[in-house]
C-alpha cells in the first residue's frame, strides 16, 4: 500500500466487535482484567488507549518507524524524547529554531544540567567541531523555522552514527508525506502534530516515532512515566485529520509554489525563503531528501515600516501564530513564534523584524495572492503616496 492509502485505513475495522469504519473514541480510563495476572492489553489509559493506539500505529508506518506515541502537544513530544538525557549531556541543535523548543532548551531544560549548542547544520565542519565528550545527541530542523534552511539529513546521521549520537529531526513542517527521516538515518522523529497533521487548526497534538526495540522501549516507559499523553478524543480528531494529509499537503505545495513565485516579483518584497525554489541555497539537498516542499513560505519586505500595514490590511490570510491547517495564516515571528530568543541572537541569526511567515493554505490560490497583493500594496503607501 501507499501512504495515501495507508493514512485512509487508519483503524478501518479495527474494532473487531462492531466493524465501525470509524474507529470509536475510548473515553475508559479503566478496563478490566480478564483474570489475576491478564489484560486485554489494555489496563489504564494513560499507558495505553485504543483510540490512541490506532494514531500511533497510524503515524509509525507513515514514517517507516517501530513505534510511535501521541502526546498532548508537540511541546510535550520534545520534552518527552529529552527525558533520555541526564544531567551534564549536551546537544547540538540546529541555529534557526522554532522559539518554544530554544525556550524549553534554554529556560527549562538547563536548569536541570543539560547543555545545548547552537550551531548551523548546513555547515558539517562546523557540526564536526561542536561535538564534545558530553555530546549525545543531534537535534535537527529541516526546513528551519523560519528561514527553511536545508539541512543535509543523511550527512548528519552519518556522523552522529560514528560518533554514537542519536539523531532527533522534527518533521512538523514537512510531514510524512513529502519527508520521512527514518529512512535517511535518523533514530528519532518528532511533530507538532497541531500543524500539517492535524491541519484544521483546531487541534493541539504532538507526536514521536522511533526506530529499532531500545530506543522504543525507553520512549514508551518516559511517554508513560511523564504522563504527558494526547486525550481520546484529540486522538480521534487527529486520525480523521491525517486521513486528507496526502490530498492537503499537494495543495499546500502548489498554491505555495505559486505565491513563493509572485511574491518574488512583487516590489513591496525584497527577499522570499522557500525550498521549492530552484534559486533557493538548500534546493538541491531538498529534492534529494523529500518528495515535495509544503506550503511554508518566509519573505522579508524592503521596510520595517511596511510591516503593520501589511499584517492590518490582509483579509483572507488570517495573522495569527500557527501553521499548516487548511487556512492561511501569516506570522511575524520576531514578535510571536521567536519572541522568546533573546534579539541579539535572533538578529545574528536572520529573524530580523522584516521578516514574515506565510503558512500558505488550500484555498484557491488567485485569492490568497490577490489579497497578498493588496495588503502588500497598501503597506508601500504613507501620507496617500507610494513609499
Ligand atoms: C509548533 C511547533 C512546535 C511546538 O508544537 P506545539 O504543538 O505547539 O506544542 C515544535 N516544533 C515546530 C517546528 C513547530 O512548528
Amino acid at each position: 500500500m501507499k501512504l495515501e492509502t495507508k493514512l485512509i485505513q487508519a483503524g478501518v475495522g479495527k474494532d473487531e466487535k462492531t466493524g465501525a469504519v470509524s474507529f470509536p473514541v475510548y473515553y475508559a480510563t479503566a478496563y478490566r482484567h480478564p483474570a489475576l495476572g491478564q489484560s486485554t492489553g489494555y489496563d489504564y489509559t494513560r499507558t495505553a488507549n485504543p483510540t490512541r493506539t490506532i494514531l500511533e500505529e497510524t503515524i509509525a508506518i507513515a514514517e517507516s518507524g517501530d513505534a510511535g506515541f501521541a502526546c498532548a502537544s508537540g511541546m510535550a513530544a520534545v520534552h518527552t524524547v529529552m527525558g533520555l538525557f541526564s544531567q551534564g549531556d549536551h546537544l547540538i541543535v540546529s541555529l534557526d529554531l522554532y522559539g518554544g523548543t530554544y525556550r524549553l532548551f534554554e529556560q527549562v531544560l538547563s536548569r536541570y544540567g543539560l547543555t545545548f549548542s547552537y550551531v548551523d547544520l548546513r555547515d558539517i565542519v562546523a557540526l564536526k567541531n561542536a561535538i564534545c565528550p558530553d555530546t549525545k545527541a543531534i537535534f535537527v530542523e529541516t526546513p528551519t523555522n523560519p528561514l527553511m534552511q536545508i539541512t543535509d539529513i543523511r550527512a548528519v546521521a552519518q556522523l552522529a552514527k560514528q560518533h554514537s549520537l542519536l539523531t532527533i529531526v522534527d518533521n512538523t513542517f514537512l510531514t510524512p508525506y513529502c519527508q520521512r527521516p527514518l529512512e535517511l538515518g535518523a533514530d528519532i522523529v518528532l511533530h507538532s502534530a497541531t500543524k500539517y497533521l492535524a491541519g484544521h487548526n483546531d487541534v493541539l497534538a504532538g507526536l514521536i516515532v522511533t526506530k529499532g526495540e531500545e530506543l522504543s522501549e525507553k520512549i514508551r516507559f518516559l511517554h508513560n512515566s511523564i504522563g504527558a499523553v494526547l486525550g481520546p478524543q484529540d486522538c480521534w480528531l487527529l486520525i480523521r485529520g491525517m486521513k486528507t494529509l496526502a490530498l492537503r499537503m499537494e495543495r499546500h505545495q502548489s498554491n505555495a509554489l505559486i505565491v513563493a513565485e509572485k511574491l518574488r516579483e512583487h516590489p513591496a518584497v525584497a527577499e522570499v525563503f522557500y525550498p521549492g525554489l530552484p534559486e533557493h541555497p538548500g534546493h538541491e539537498i531538498q529534492v534529494n531528501q523529500a518528495t515535495g516542499h509544503s506550503g511554508m513560505v518566509s519573505f522579508r519586505v524592503r521596510d520595517v515600516e511596511q510591516v503593520g500595514l501589511f499584517l492590518q490590511n490582509l483579509q483572507i490570510v488570517s495573522f495569527a501564530e500557527s501553521l499548516g491547517g487548511v487556512e492561511s495564516l501569516c506570522t511575524y515571528p520576531a514578535t510571536q513564534t521567536h519572541a522568546d530568543i533573546p534579539q541579539e541572537v535572533r538578529e545574528h541569526v536572520g529573524v530580523c523584524y522584516r521578516l514574515l511567515r506565510l503558512s500558505v493554505g488550500i484555498e484557491h490560490p488567485d485569492d490568497v495572492v490577490a489579497d497578498l497583493f493588496q495588503a502588500l500594496n497598501a503597506s508601500l503607501v504613507v501620507g496617500g503616496s507610494v513609499r
